[in-house]
C-alpha cells in the first residue's frame, strides 16, 4: 500500500530533479551556488529554465511566479502564463534563463516606508538559487512553478524580509568561519550555516461560524466574547487524542506539506481547545523560513477544504492561550556540525562554551532588538499573558551550564556541581542534559541542549525578521570575541588562557541577562528591570523606537544587513501598519457593537419589557445598553492606537456582560462555547 510520505518533494525543483535534468556542468555549476553562496553563472540560467518549465508542465502547471516575502509580512505572487504566440494562431511554451533570474512587478503599491516614491513603481524580484522553486496547489487548483526571490528597489534597496535574512546569514558565516580558525577549524569555501526549526501553533475553528463573526474575518481575532465555560482549565486537550475531523485535516495538510517539500514531523493538541501545532524538521534557516511561509499557506488552503478556518493570529480568543511559533535555532559550522552541541572533546567544548558566551553577549546587549523584532499588535496581546514569554528578554542556561560559565567567570579550573573540574580547552564539561530535558517554559530565550530557543515570535509573523536580528548579533558578538581573541593571541599568549581571560571579561558584562526562574512572575519583572537594568518593551509602541537609535543603526550598517535608510524605511512602514491595524480594530469594534450587538440587546429588552418576573434583567441590560453606546462614542472619539486600545477593552467589558444576559438566540455571534468546539 502507498503512503503519503512517498510523495515527498515530488512538487519540488530540488537537487535530485536538478541532477536527473540539467547538464552535468550546468548542475555542478548551480550546486556550487547553492551550498557556497558564490555568485550564480547567468550563462546556465537558459538551460536551467527550460528544465523548471518542462518538469512543471509535466506536473500539469501552466504559470511561473516570483514568489517573494514584501514588508506585509505575507508572501507575495504575480503568475505569468508559459504560452507565447506562435504567430499563426496557436501557442508555443518559453520560459527563458532572463525571466527565472529576475522580474519587474508592478511595486507601486508594497509599502516601501519612503525608499521609493510611488511614480518610481519599479521593484524588482531576484531568483534566490539557495531556496528550491516548487509547484503551489492553489485553491482553484490551477497549478504555479513557484519560484522563491528576494524583492529589492532600483539601486537594491531591500524592499522585502528575505534580503536582510540572506545579507546576516552571510556575516554569521564570515564571522563564524574566522572563529573557527582560531580553533583551528578551517574548511576552504564552506559556509557556516544557521539552521531554523519554527514549531507554529494555529487555531482551528468552523468554517460557518467564522462566516457570522465579522472581527474574526477583518481583524484575525474576536473582539467581544465572553468567556467560554469550559475552556482550557481541565487541561484535558494538551497532547489529547487527535478528534477524527482534525486528524482528517492534519493528514491531508502532512500530505500537502511533505508533496512541497516541508518537513512536516510532528502534530498534536496544543493548550487551548481548538488549539494545535505543527513542527517541521529543521532546516537551513532561509530554506526554513520559506518553508514556514508555505506552511502557514497550507494551513489556510487545507483547512478551508475542511470546513475550518485556521486562525494564525497570535491571539484570536481572549482569556485563553494565544499562539506563537518558538524559533529553535542553531549554527551549523562550515564543516557541517552543530556548534551548539556540547562536543566529544575538551577543545570541542571549549569553542560550544564560547558560542553560548557569545550569545550572552548578543542578547543582553540587544535585547531591545530581538524585543522589536517581534513586535506586533496581535503579539502583544501574547507576550507576558502568563502563557508566553514576557516582553523582558533573558536567557535560560539551566543550572548546570549556568554553574559552568559562573566558574568560567571566576577564573576557570573549579569544583563543577557534579564534581568534575573545567579548564577550558583541557577538561571535559560534565555531561550536559541534551534536547528537551527543560521544561522551564517560561524563558523567551533558552537554551534547549543543543540549539537556542527565541519563543516570543508571534504565531502569524514570518520567522525572518527575529532570525535577522539573532544572526547579526551573534554575528558582531563573534566579531568581537575573535578581535579579542586574535589581539591577545597576537601578544604571544597561550590560547586556552587568552580565550579563558576573553570570556571571563564578556560574562562579567553580560551575566545579568542570565536568569533561570520563572519569567512569568511580577517579582521577576521588578528584579529584570529595577536592579538588572533590562528593557521591558511592554506594546509595540515601547518598542519599535529602538529601530531608530543609533545602536540599531550602527549595527546593521557595520554588517551590510540595513543601510540606514532601509532600517529607517521598516520603521515607518512597521509604524504605520501598527497604527493602520489598530485603527481597523477599532472602527470594527463600533461598527459590529452598533449594529449587531446593541440592537440584539434592545430587542431583548423589549421582548422582556412586559414580563414582570424578569424586570430586574430587563434593567440590568438597560443600563448596559446605555453604557454601551456611550462606549462606542467614547471609542469613535478615540485618537491613536493607545487610546483606541483602551477604548476597546473598555466597550468589550460592557458587551460581554450583556452577552451574558441577552437570551443566546438573540445573540447574532456565536459564542466562545460554539467557537471553540472543534
Ligand atoms: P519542543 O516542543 O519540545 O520544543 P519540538 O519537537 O516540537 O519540541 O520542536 C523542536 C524543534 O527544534 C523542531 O522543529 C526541531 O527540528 C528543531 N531543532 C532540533 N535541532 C535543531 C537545530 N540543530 N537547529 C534548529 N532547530 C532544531
Ligand atoms: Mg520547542
Amino acid at each position: 500500500m502507498s503512503n503519503n510520505i512517498e510523495a515527498f518533494g515530488d512538487l519540488v525543483f530540488g537537487l535530485p530533479v536538478m541532477e536527473a535534468r540539467l547538464s552535468e556542468p550546468t548542475f555542478e555549476s548551480l550546486k556550487k551556488t547553492i551550498d557556497s553562496g558564490t555568485a550564480l553563472d547567468p550563462s546556465i540560467a537558459d538551460e536551467v529554465a527550460e528544465a523548471m518549465k518542462e518538469w512543471a508542465m509535466e506536473k500539469g502547471a501552466t504559470h511561473y511566479t516570483h514568489w517573494f516575502q514584501p514588508l506585509t509580512g505575507s508572501t507575495a505572487e504575480k503568475h505569468d502564463s508559459f504560452i507565447f504566440p506562435d504567430f499563426k494562431g496557436g501557442v508555443v511554451t518559453q520560459f527563458s534563463g532572463d525571466e527565472l533570474i529576475q522580474g519587474e512587478p508592478d511595486a507601486s503599491s508594497f509599502p516601501s516606508g519612503g525608499l521609493r516614491a510611488t511614480f518610481e513603481a519599479r521593484g524588482y524580484t531576484g531568483w534566490d538559487p539557495s531556496s528550491p522553486a516548487f509547484i503551489k496547489y492553489d485553491s482553484c487548483g490551477a497549478t504555479t512553478l513557484t519560484i522563491p526571490t528576494v524583492f529589492c528597489g532600483y539601486n537594491g534597496e531591500a524592499l522585502d524580509k528575505k534580503t536582510p535574512l540572506l545579507r546576516s546569514m552571510k556575516v554569521l558565516s564570515e564571522q563564524t568561519v574566522r572563529l573557527g580558525k582560531l580553533f583551528g577549524i578551517d574548511c576552504g569555501d564552506a559556509m557556516a550555516k544557521a539552521t531554523l526549526g519554527s514549531e507554529q501553533e494555529y487555531f482551528l475553528i468552523d468554517a460557518d461560524l467564522y462566516a457570522q463573526r465579522p472581527d474574526l474575518i477583518r481583524t484575525g481575532r474576536t473582539l467581544f466574547g465572553k468567556p467560554a465555560s469550559k475552556h482550557q482549565q481541565l487541561d484535558d486537550h494538551y497532547f489529547g487524542a487527535i478528534k477524527h475531523r482534525v486528524a482528517a485535516f492534519m493528514a491531508d495538510l502532512d500530505k500537502a506539506l511533505w508533496e512541497s517539500g516541508v518537513l512536516a514531523k510532528t502534530r498534536h493538541n496544543e493548550v487551548c481547545p481548538a488549539q494545535f501545532e505543527i513542527a517541521p524538521v529543521f532546516e537551513t534557516l532561509n530554506v526554513s523560513v520559506d518553508r514556514n511561509m508555505i506552511t502557514m499557506e497550507t494551513l489556510k488552503v487545507t483547512a478551508e477544504k475542511h470546513g475550518f478556518e485556521c486562525l494564525l493570529h497570535e491571539k484570536p480568543f481572549a482569556g485563553v492561550n494565544g499562539s506563537g511559533k518558538h524559533n529553535n535555532w542553531a549554527l551549523a559550522g562550515p564543516d557541517g556540525k552543530n556548534w551548539l552541541s556540547p562536543g566529544d572533546n575538551p577543545h570541542e567544548n571549549a569553542k560550544f562554551m564560547t558560542i553560548v558566551v557569545a550569545l550572552l553577549k548578543a542578547v543582553d546587549t540587544h535585547a531591545d532588538l530581538l524585543r522589536v523584532s517581534v513586535a506586533s499588535a496581535g503579539n502583544d496581546h501574547r507576550l507576558g499573558a502568563n502563557e508566553a514569554p514576557p516582553a523582558v528578554v533573558s536567557v535560560f542556561l539551566g543550572d548546570q551550564l549556568t554553574d559552568i560559565i559562573e566558574q568560567i567567570e571566576a577564573g576557570g579550573a573549579k569544583e563543577s556541581k557534579d564534581g568534575g573540574h573545567i579548564e577550558l580547552g583541557v577538561d571535559m564539561l560534565p555531561k550536559l542534559p541534551r534536547g528537551n530535558t527543560d521544561r522551564n517554559r517560561t524563558s523567551p530565550f533558552a537554551f534547549v541542549g543543543n540549539r537556542f530557543e527565541f519563543r516570543a515570535v508571534g504565531s502569524n509573523q514570518s520567522p525572518a525578521g527575529a532570525n535577522v536580528v539573532l544572526n547579526t548579533i551573534v554575528a558582531e558578538a563573534f566579531d568581537y570575541i575573535c578581535t579579542e581573541i586574535e589581539a591577545g593571541l597576537e601578544k604571544g599568549g597561550e590560547f586556552n588562557a587568552v580565550l579563558q581571560k576573553v570570556l571571563a571579561g564578556v560574562i562579567k558584562e553580560h551575566k545579568r541577562i542570565l536568569y533561570n526562574g520563572d519569567g512569568y512572575t511580577d517579582e521577576w519583572i521588578k528584579e529584570a528591570t529595577e536592579e538588572r537594568g533590562l528593557p521591558n518593551l511592554v506594546t509595540t509602541a515601547d518598542a519599535l523606537p529602538v529601530l531608530q537609535t543609533q545602536k540599531a543603526k550602527d549595527l546593521f550598517a557595520k554588517y551590510n544587513v540595513l543601510s540606514n535608510e532601509e532600517l529607517e524605511s521598516r520603521y515607518n512602514i512597521y509604524a504605520e501598519n501598527y497604527d493602520t491595524l489598530i485603527e481597523i480594530e477599532a472602527a470594527t469594534a463600533a461598527d459590529i457593537a452598533k449594529t449587531l450587538l446593541i440592537p440584539a440587546a434592545v430587542m431583548a429588552i423589549n421582548e422582556y419589557a412586559s414580563v414582570p418576573a424578569v424586570a430586574g434583567l430587563t434593567d440590568e441590560m438597560s443600563s448596559l445598553t446605555e453604557k454601551a453606546v456611550a462606549g462606542v462614542k467614547a471609542l469613535e472619539a478615540a485618537e491613536g492606537p493607545a487610546a483606541q486600545i483602551e477604548a476597546m477593552g473598555a466597550l468589550r467589558e460592557t458587551i460581554d456582560a450583556l452577552e451574558a444576559i441577552v437570551p443566546a438566540e438573540l445573540w447574532p455571534l456565536p459564542s466562545y462555547d460554539e467557537l471553540l468546539e472543534v
